[in-house]
């Protein structure tokens, strides 16, 4: 465990307790508790250290209910960095003691999951006859689902349909660049988004190739890490960064499958992983060669920019209506802003400015755009009232903006705020950024 009381303490030490956070937190908004605020936990934390205050399990809740989205740390005027304070307080937090048996049971069972692509395609392999059918409607109607519990009920609703590519691992290992090589990258897939939106990571292998980016895919690549590393499972989140970084250096290398040059940059169109790959450094405790060039695809296509050539086929994408967006009328999207995007990496421009290439796109801004919309890794599934609130002022708010369509670059988000569109009077379609730029693509013949 690399944290302790007293290192966390370290990090709430200037909090001034002025309160700035309070608006900005997705726990407070739905809990309105100060115990469950960015400021009651530096608080209780304090206590905690100066032995005022034991970490039983009520005050664990209290830690449990935050999403770990890092709104507070963006809005906090002293630079407190609660982001260091919560990770290093969640390792604390998963003491047997601090948890009830079926509480305990259920984390064992997402950790045994939902970072194995196999295990999980496993499980969802004969739930293809299921989601997305008239059988999952009815289900849903009939209320059975509830059945099996609150939080089995959270995983049925978030199940999207399946699409048969989610079950293959048929990507090439390098993916060329068309015409002249500018940059050769690394992509990792991510395991919930290559079973649950297999469309994005096409989309993303398509765009980096139209844009003279060679793309080197591992067969065997696992799980960034990213979920355990949000909930402090930090020995598991090493063995999973450690075998992804393996799966990487057994296809690059003299006689290799994707030949021996170095990486540019290692990619994800993910930004829940962008995150944690961000973090491999501290994670593995030591320098691997890709550590360091790790960066949001977005962020890295706004970097080196798009082609001549690919921004020349950019073509205006349609309305709903099926005429194509124009000056007169641009197609409006709502961006939504993933917190370990905005928060965690300190991505903003980017994708705005990414999207800004596609013509005739204009981007209308949600009023809460910073605050979180419940998804948060696994918190959909073990705090699935609160985050079913989020989800559906989220989704409000991005409907609210008038726009055509809502755009998000991170899956827990998509699945979440595909599902609290369902509530919504005008429910938006939520497609990834670089889908949009596949769309809109049309190169000549
Ligand atoms: S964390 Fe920052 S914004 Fe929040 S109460 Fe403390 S000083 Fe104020
Ligand atoms: S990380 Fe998010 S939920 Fe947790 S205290 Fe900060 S703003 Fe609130």
């Amino acid at each position: 465990m690399s944290g302790t009381p007293a290192e966390a303490f370290i990090a709430a030490d200037p909090c001034v307790h002025c309160g700035f956070c309070l608006p900005s937190c997705a726990s407070y908004r739905v809990l309105a508790t100060e115990m469950d605020s960015p400021r009651g936990r530096i608080h209780a934390l304090k206590a905690i250290n100066a032995g005022e205050l034991e970490l039983d399990a009520t005050v664990a809740k209290h830690f449990d209910s935050c999403l770990g989205c890092f709104a507070c740390v963006t809005a906090c005027p002293a630079g407190v960095r609660y982001d260091q304070l919560i990770e290093q307080a969640r390792p604390l937090l998963n003491a047997p003691e601090l948890r009830s048996p079926a509480q305990r049971a259920f984390r064992r069972l997402l950790f045994a999951l939902l970072p194995y692509p196999q295990r999980l395609r496993a499980v969802l392999r004969p739930l293809r006859l299921y989601a997305g059918t008239p059988l999952q409607a009815l289900a849903r109607r009939s209320g059975l689902t509830r059945l099996f519990g609150p939080q089995i009920a959270a995983m049925e609703k978030l199940l999207p349909p399946l699409a048969e590519e989610a079950f293959r691992d048929d990507l090439p290992v390098l993916v060329p660049a068309l015409g002249p090589r500018r940059q050769r990258v690394g992509l990792v897939l991510g395991c919930v988004q290559r079973l649950f939106d297999p469309a994005v990571n096409t989309a993303a292998i398509q765009v980096l190739a139209a844009n003279g980016i060679e793309v080197v895919i591992p067969p065997g690549q696992g799980c960034c890490g990213a979920m355990t590393h949000h909930q402090g499972e930090l020995e598991q989140t090493r063995e999973l960064a450690s075998a992804l970084m393996e799966s990487f250096a057994a296809v690059i290398g003299p006689g290799k499958a994707a030949g021996p040059e170095p990486l540019d940059a290692l990619l994800v169109a993910a930004s829940g992983c962008g995150h944690t790959l961000k973090k491999y450094g501290e994670i593995l405790g030591s320098q691997h060669p890709l550590v360091g060039k790790v960066a949001d695809i977005q962020e890295f296509l706004d970097a080196v920019g798009l082609s001549e050539d690919f921004q020349a086929a950019l073509q205006p994408l349609p309305h709903a209506d099926g005429t194509p967006a124009s000056a007169e009328r641009p197609l409006e999207l709502a961006y939504h802003d993933a917190c370990h995007q905005l928060h965690g990496q300190g991505l903003q421009a980017q994708p705005r400015r990414l999207l800004g290439r596609i013509p005739h796109v204009r981007i209308r801004e949600a009023t809460e755009a910073g605050v979180c919309c419940g998804s948060a890794g696994i918190y959909n599934l073990i705090q699935p009232e609160e985050a079913a609130e989020l989800g559906r002022i989220k989704a409000a708010d991005l409907s609210g903006t008038g726009a055509e369509l809502a755009v998000s670059a991170n899956i827990g988000c998509t699945l979440q705020i595909r599902q609290a569109m369902g509530g919504q009077h005008r429910p938006l379609p939520v497609v990834h950024p670089l889908e949009l730029l596949v769309r809109s693509y049309t190169p000549p013949d």
